[in-house]
């Protein structure tokens, strides 16, 4: 019989209890899957923007006129809200992300929805008013670049399915 592998799966910090926020707090994400995958030692837990050199807390920071993918293409910049161009860090972060996930052959990430780092379906627009974008964060855009999958923690479910789809395959 043919033994299932247990994929890992990339996690936002922040979800899973790391006070690593711009604002020193976490966002714990309760959830029976990510209970059950912590349980079984297959959460590798990760927040790009501390891996990029930012420390805890910072100032918040949004992607000026650009999605994840126009900045790591040089045509789009990360700045916090005093001005300072932080891009540099997030695409560092981005690529340490890449890094960790190959390394542990990760195939799904589930990353906190709206970040400029982590966002998959939607990011802030730049102006830091609370106005979101379509689009996607620095690190997604390079995870997805790679055949990763990232869902956010509204979508915990669908990343289930797809894991048992890998699993099973
Ligand atoms: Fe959470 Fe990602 Fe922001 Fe780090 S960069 S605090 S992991 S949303």
């Amino acid at each position: 019989m043919t033994q299932k592998t247990a994929e890992k799966i990339l996690v936002s910090a922040c979800l899973v209890g790391s006070k690593v926020r711009y604002n020193a707090a976490a966002v714990p994400c309760e959830n029976d899957w990510l209970e059950q995958w912590k349980a079984e030692n297959r959460i590798i837990a990760f927040c790009p923007e501390v891996a990029g050199g930012l420390p805890v807390p910072r100032p918040p920071a949004e992607m000026k006129g650009a999605g994840g993918a126009a900045v790591l293409e040089g045509k789009g910049q990360v700045l916090d809200n005093a001005g300072r161009d932080v891009t540099a860090q997030f695409i560092e972060g981005a690529r340490k992300a890449l890094e960790t996930a190959q390394r542990n052959q990760i195939k799904v990430a589930i990353l906190k929805e709206n970040s400029p780092s982590c966002g998959s379906s939607f990011i802030y627009d730049g102006t830091f008013s609370g106005v979101r974008l379509e689009g996607q964060g620095v690190t997604t855009a390079l995870l997805q670049q790679h055949g990763i999958r990232v869902f956010s923690e509204n979508e915990i479910a669908a990343a289930a399915i797809y894991l048992a789809e890998l699993e099973n395959a």
